[in-house]
């Protein structure tokens, strides 16, 4: 293939938002180049690979290839070591991320986008005070592409919005430090994810279990980031491991952030916008990317080709993806947000109740909804943002 000196729309990164944001403007007749850093896309795997079928199933045809295990159930334990389980959730399934984002960045190519790999992206270029391209390091190689709209899609660590004089710093406790193992020869039901919560475990976040098979699955630990010190996610982790599969053998081992605020105030600006953990859309509550950033990237895919179709790269013009995000899920990630800060300050006290709570909801009565309500009891003005948001819109959960 022959890189083009100028495409209409260069994404930084082909993870899901940016293989999507891809696929989306190139199914929409605009010239799209992406750019990945890495060797391939999909490596180094930095999550737990639980997702929804309903979250996944718009973009992409279920396919065996990246799905390492079906999950009907969610066991909830508490901090006095009684579980609920919850099982009207809706399928889940636990990815092989690494095929996974290969398969999605295969269908943006499908539609005609191009690929490099192993192409860094290191600043925008700028004419006139305008942003005309990218700079990217490939084989050792200073190159510079030009545009009309950069997409920036380069996850948790972005730099672009940076370079676009965007503010993209988050608060240290909207901030998740997480540390995961993969674990094999382990005793596990493989159609279950465990979650366990409480202080003592997992200080403003929880630990989880998302099986790979009958006998593998990924375990880690996501602890906001001011309650990470001294004793950090690694140490919390370990003592877990030793606990319940005092056996295990690790396989992978894998440390990341994950940013669980609400979406920055500003994601576009003339010739750039932003997507996915760049943008900082994750599910606040449960740390969930995945879903989020492809629902962005394919708001953000489309605008941009019409962009091009109209030739209109100013921020105005832009909003439009701001807009529609805030509808299809922006605003209740907002309510997820202000609810986070309760769930993070919950006494063990509380984590027992719910627990003992969930237990007593009949099997087919079980919703999203009817745990998030008791966990929000007591404080009116949450219960109201709650029930505003299911009435907007379903929450979606990873
Ligand atoms: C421990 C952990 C567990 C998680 N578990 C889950 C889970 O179970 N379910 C879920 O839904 N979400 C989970 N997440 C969150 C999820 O991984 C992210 O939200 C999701 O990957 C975001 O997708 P993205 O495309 O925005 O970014 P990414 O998937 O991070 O992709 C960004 C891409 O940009 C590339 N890039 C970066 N900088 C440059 C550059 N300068 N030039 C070129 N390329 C660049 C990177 O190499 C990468 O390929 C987890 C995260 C962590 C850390």
């Amino acid at each position: 293939m022959m890189v083009q000196e100028r495409y209409d729309i260069v994404v930084i990164g082909a993870g899901p938002a940016g293989s999507v944001a891809a696929r989306f403007a190139a199914e929409n007749m605009a010239s799209v180049l992406i750019l990945e850093r890495d060797r391939e896309p999909g490596i180094p795997v930095r999550c737990a690979e639980g997702v929804s079928h309903n979250g996944i199933a718009p973009f992409i045809d279920i396919d065996q290839r990246w799905i390492a295990s079906r999950i009907d159930v969610a066991k909830l334990h508490s901090p006095n070591g009684e579980t609920a389980n919850m099982y009207n959730n809706g399928l889940g399934y636990v990815l092989e991320r690494r095929v996974f984002d290969a398969a999605l960045c295969e269908l943006a190519a499908k539609y005609g986008a191009h690929l490099i790999t192993k192409a860094d992206a290191l600043d925008l270029v700028w004419e006139d005070g305008k942003i005309t391209g990218v700079k990217y390091k490939y084989s050792g190689e200073i190159r510079k592409v030009k545009c009309d709209i950069v997409i920036g899609a380069d996850g948790v660590e972005s730099r672009v919005g940076r370079w676009a004089g965007i503010k993209t710093v988050v608060r240290l406790e909207d901030i998740d430090t997480c540390a995961q193992y993969t674990l094999t020869d382990i005793d596990i039901e493989k159609d279950t994810c465990e979650f366990y919560f409480g202080t003592k475990v997992s200080p403003g976040g929880y630990i989880w279990i998302f099986p790979k098979s009958d006998n593998t699955a990924n375990v880690g630990i996501g602890l906001s980031g001011h309650l990470s010190h001294p004793k950090g996610p690694k140490e919390y982790l370990d003592e877990f491991v030793q606990r319940r599969f005092p056996k295990a053998k690790i396989t992978y081992t894998m440390y990341g952030g994950v940013p669980t605020a609400a979406t920055l105030d500003e994601i576009v600006k003339d010739n750039i916008m932003l997507v996915g953990d760049a943008a900082r859309q994750v599910n606040p509550i449960t740390g969930g990317g995945v879903v989020q950033a492809m629902i962005a990237g394919s708001i953000a895919g489309k605008v941009a080709a019409q962009a091009v179709k109209e030739k209109r790269f100013d921020k105005k013009f832009l909003k439009e993806y701001r807009k529609e995000w805030d509808k299809r899920l922006g605003k209740t990630q907002k309510t997820m947000f202000l609810m986070k800060e309760r769930f993070m300050n919950m006494n063990d006290e509380r984590f027992n109740r719910i627990v003992e709570f969930c237990q007593n909801i009949p099997r087919d009565k079980f919703s999203l909804k009817t745990l998030f309500t008791e966990a929000v009891k007591g404080n009116p003005k949450l219960m109201i943002d709650v029930a505003k948001a299911f009435l907007v819109s379903k929450i979606k959960m990873k």
